[in-house]
């Protein structure tokens, strides 16, 4: 069975796998990233890439694809802009390709993890699907009868990023209010829970330290029935939705999957969002996007961008 190389970069990780045609991962190499300076980055990924090869024939590997935060050009591999890293113009493709004989692809991880949640995923067998990712943030993107949409500078998809709630919301890490990704991410949530803790001046839901909080803890307390989790999950689940109807606008796609580590919510999450979004859905025929949540989990990303490499790039116009 063929092989590609799929590399998952991420700010704190680096993880590169050899994964099958069928989508199925045979073996995992992983290196942490304590420091972002392009060089240890560049051998954290050599060294991976190396590790995943010498599980394998050489032959049986067909190319090798990297998902990597920022803007990527897609056919030089140019990394653009990636505010995880502090990257501005970073050649990642020029370098990689000199040190590998096979084809070498690079992509954003989102866009990347788009494509193997559609070719191996909840995605399998539709035409038009979107990817949400939610986790610290929200990524995305498109496909489009069976292309993913890159859009005029690879910019497509970035639904993280489309404003909600310009006047009253939350400042988000780009700098503008209310962005969807401020709203509705593992992120959002917590803040929903601090933005009403006011109201509920006996909770102890916020009590751990501020790097212990997570967002499992208060969508638990919520299903038990605790009054402030309750509030804050509702006023998250409502931006959410809100932000889920304007990409069914867009795009209205056969399906949304949700993922990243908020997906693991489940009906909880599923439920809560539905009806809204119907609600909120009037031009666009009620009910013709299916909201599922995604198969993939962690190893979206790897096998997402070893799907590229399969596929000779995220879109084949864009090929190296
Ligand atoms: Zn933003």
């Amino acid at each position: 069975m063929q092989k590609a190389i799929g590399v998952d970069l991420g700010g704190t990780h680096v993880m590169a796998a050899v994964v099958q045609e069928d989508g199925s991962i045979l073996s995992r190499h992983e290196q942490d990233l304590n420091d972002h300076a392009v060089d240890k980055v560049m051998l954290a990924i050599e060294q991976t890439i190396d590790a995943a090869l010498a599980d394998v024939k050489e032959k049986s590997v067909v190319g090798i694809g990297i998902g990597s935060p920022g803007n990527i050009e897609p056919r030089s591999g140019m990394i653009l802009y990636s505010p995880n890293f502090q990257w501005t113009n970073v050649p990642l493709g020029e370098k990689l390709r000199g040190h590998f004989d096979q084809p070498v692809f690079i992509g954003n991880d989102a866009r990347c993890a788009t494509l193997g949640e559609y070719t191996y995923g909840m995605g399998k067998g539709t035409k038009n699907f979107v990817l949400l990712t939610i986790g610290t943030g929200i990524g995305g993107g498109i496909v489009s009868e069976g292309s993913l949409l890159l859009g005029n500078s690879a910019g497509a998809g970035e639904f993280g990023h489309h404003q909600i709630r310009p006047t009253d919301g939350f400042i988000c890490n780009c700098g503008k209010v209310g962005c969807f990704e401020a709203q509705a991410s593992g992120t959002g949530l917590i803040r929903h829970a601090m933005a009403i803790q006011a109201s509920f001046p006996r909770s102890a839901l916020l009590d751990k330290e501020r790097e212990k909080l997570g967002t499992k803890a208060i969508r638990k307390a919520a299903q038990a029935g605790n009054p402030h989790a309750v509030a804050a999950w509702n006023n998250f689940t409502h931006d959410l939705a809100t932000g889920l109807a304007n990409i069914i606008a867009f795009v209205n796609p056969e399906m949304i999957a949700l993922g990243g580590g908020v997906s693991s919510a489940q009906d909880f999450m599923l439920d809560a969002v539905r009806n809204r979004v119907d609600e909120l859905t009037t031009m666009v025929p009620r009910g013709t996007t299916k909201i599922v949540i995604a198969k993939l989990l962690n190893d979206a990303g790897a096998i997402g961008a070893a799907t590229m490499a399969f596929r000779g790039g995220l879109t084949t116009v864009h090929a190296a």
